[in-house]
């Protein structure tokens, strides 16, 4: 059974064939090949241990004739074309978008991108920008005390411009102001309160002092105390 983590990122994908890109055991591929969600899947894993596990776990699922581990980094172990959905799960934001800006004529087809990122997802939505992908949907989910976004972009016609507030927040995100959202936000915005508080009188801080008071101004209209 997939995390809620997962479970929340499955049920972006809409395609017939995917990628997973540092897909550890193989769990999303194995899930979504199973429910006949995609009728195949790619599991792409760097890392020898946890390549070793996709493998098992693929053939012990009996899937290995539809779901292809390769070992590799990020895109290079997917053709442009070869899948209509390339999942990228569990990692920072500064990883994926580097996974993601790194190869960027693995994506001429125009993937849908599923990206979940755990840190940083400001990140994430900048390289999206940069390769001319529009944000079609996003989502924010607590498990185990962990809070997690969930971006969802697509190649369309007119091209995607985000303000500092929406690249942070998250243009979706920020509209819907879920209790979730609430919760990460007022916690960053308490910390930087105190940062503001703790330098504001040091001459040496005033340069930082400027930085953490124009962040602090993202925030007005955003969360709720
Ligand atoms: N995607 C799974 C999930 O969300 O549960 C696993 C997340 S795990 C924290 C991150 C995985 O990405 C690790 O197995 C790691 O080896 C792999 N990884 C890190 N950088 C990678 C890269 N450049 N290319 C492929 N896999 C990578």
């Amino acid at each position: 059974m997939l995390s809620k983590r997962l479970e929340r990122v499955a049920r972006f994908v809409t395609g017939q064939k995917m990628a997973d890109i540092g897909s550890d055991h193989a769990y999303l591929p194995i899930a979504l090949v199973t429910d006949q969600v995609v009728k195949t899947a790619v599991a792409g894993e760097i890392v020898d241990g946890p390549y070793k596990a996709a493998v098992k776990n693929v053939e012990s699922h009996g899937l290995s004739h539809k779901i292809a581990v390769r070992k590799g980094s990020g895109l290079e172990v997917i053709d442009d074309g070869e899948v209509d959905t390339i999942t990228i799960c569990g990692m920072g934001g500064p990883l994926i978008a580097d996974i993601l800006l790194s190869e960027p004529h693995k994506l001429k087809s125009a993937p849908r991108l599923i990206l979940q990122s755990n840190i940083h997802t400001a990140s994430v939505r900048e390289a999206l920008v940069k390769l001319g992908y529009t944000i079609i949907a996003e989502d924010i989910i607590k498990e185990k005390r962990h809070i997690y976004e969930i971006v969802v972009a697509e190649k369309q016609p007119e091209i995607m411009t985000l303000s500092a507030a929406e690249m942070k927040f998250g243009p979706i995100l920020m509209t819907q102001n879920t209790a979730v959202f609430n919760e990460k936000w007022l916690r960053e915005y308490n910390h930087l309160k105190q940062v503001e508080n703790n330098i504001k009188d040091n001459p040496e801080q005033k340069v930082r002092l400027k930085e953490i008071q124009r962040e602090l101004m993202l925030f007005k209209g955003v969360i709720s105390d």
